[in-house]
């Protein structure tokens, strides 16, 4: 008996072998069934579960996120910890490499990779961005900037000469016009490359035309903006104004690309603080609603939302009710738990399952129809 079953074994192994490899299925979610022309991405920072949950639950039970037919997980670690910060985070997305924590547009050997943002400027179709931090912070800079470290805040600033960004608002003026490290004004060498430059000190956002010609630049802050409670009013705006700006500015008819981020999420988590977790998640979502919308009535945009990772091992504990949430937090940095990825529009179908956040670079890619050899 001992005999015949070791007989049997070699033939079992054979069997295995047999079984198709994934490489068919692989291939299928390469090509979309319908090409994207636009790609919007959404980038909750701090954003996990239950800032989503929390969020969800204070707004009567519903999200815009609700709309989304496709939803994913993916994996946030990085190169060198299980526990990724904003920068290797935002990399993952813009590059599709996995670097080091604080490393912006750069590998692991912090060597610049070319990201998505500046493929699409090179391919003719508009760019644009908006954040809630300072435009140079480490998720938006991950787009255009290649520093090895995210404080390189006068670094990055400068890397935004190099690639037209069509359109971007966030906070940070500072780092362009008034710096510690040169003399140069990156305010006016904008403005002599014919960007439409302004900032909160010469207008409120909602009293400044988007309606220029050329490129459009806007700066909500000297550094960082307020968070939401203490009047900070402009994502919404800035976003539903910015997808109808890349998609007039699209002269070639090429399509866009835009990186959206809701910033201080993660800094209610960070402070340990639901409110404001809160309040940050329901202007986010107010904004995934206008982006919805914007790409209902195009039907040729994919809109992706998701977050670099969590924030403050949020949880909601016992004793909560809908509109009174009793958060309670682990930490007061980023933890690992793996993150949801909700898919809109035409490509969406590539962004169900569970995958690793340099995924959604590749995703994107594909969404757009360009191949992995240009
Ligand atoms: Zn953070």
């Amino acid at each position: 008996m001992k005999k015949l079953f070791l007989l049997f074994i070699p033939l079992l192994i054979v069997t295995c072998k047999q079984i198709p490899t994934p490489a068919v299925v692989v291939v299928k979610e390469e090509q979309p069934v319908k090409k994207a022309k636009n790609v919007i991405l959404m980038v909750g920072d701090g954003m996990g579960l239950t800032q989503i949950s929390a969020g969800m639950y204070s707004n009567g039970n519903y999200l815009h996120l609700e709309r989304f037919p496709a939803v994913g997980l993916h994996k946030s670690y990085s190169a060198d910890n299980l526990v990724t910060d904003s920068a290797a985070g935002a990399t993952a997305f813009s590059c599709g490499v996995k670097t080091y924590n604080g490393a912006i547009g750069v590998n692991a050997d912090t060597v610049a990779v070319q990201t998505i943002l500046e493929e699409a400027e090179l391919k003719g179709l508009a760019t644009g961005m908006v954040a809630t931090s300072s435009i140079v912070h480490a998720t938006p800079a991950s787009f255009v900037a290649h520093v090895r470290y995210r404080k390189l805040y006068e670094d990055i600033a400068a890397d935004f000469l190099k690639t037209e960004v069509d359109y971007w608002v966030g906070g940070g003026k500072a780092f362009f016009n008034n710096r510690e490290n040169d003399e140069r004004d990156l305010y006016a060498e904008l403005r002599a490359k014919g960007y439409m430059v302004s900032d909160y000190f010469i207008n409120d956002f909602e009293d400044v035309s988007t309606n220029v010609k050329g490129n459009f630049a806007y700066f909500t802050a000297n550094k960082e903006p307020l968070p939401k409670a203490q009047g900070r009013d402009y994502l919404v705006r800035a976003a539903s104004q910015g997808a109808r700006f890349l998609d007039k500015h699209d002269k070639e008819d090429k399509g866009f690309f835009m990186m959206i981020e809701g910033s201080q999420i993660d800094w209610g988590g960070h402070a340990n603080d639901s409110d404001y977790i809160i309040s940050e998640m329901l202007e986010f979502n107010e904004t995934i609603g206008k982006i919805i919308d914007f790409a209902k009535r195009d039907g040729e945009t994919l809109v992706v939302v998701t977050a670099d990772h969590e924030t403050g091992g949020y949880a909601i504990n016992p004793g909560s009710k809908m509109d009174t949430i009793i958060g309670a937090f682990t930490s007061d940095y980023h933890t690992a738990t793996m993150i949801p990825v909700f898919a809109y529009g035409p490509g969406s179908e590539l962004f169900n399952g569970i995958y690793e956040n340099t995924a959604i670079y590749h995703k994107m890619r594909s969404a757009f129809g360009w191949t992995e050899e240009e």
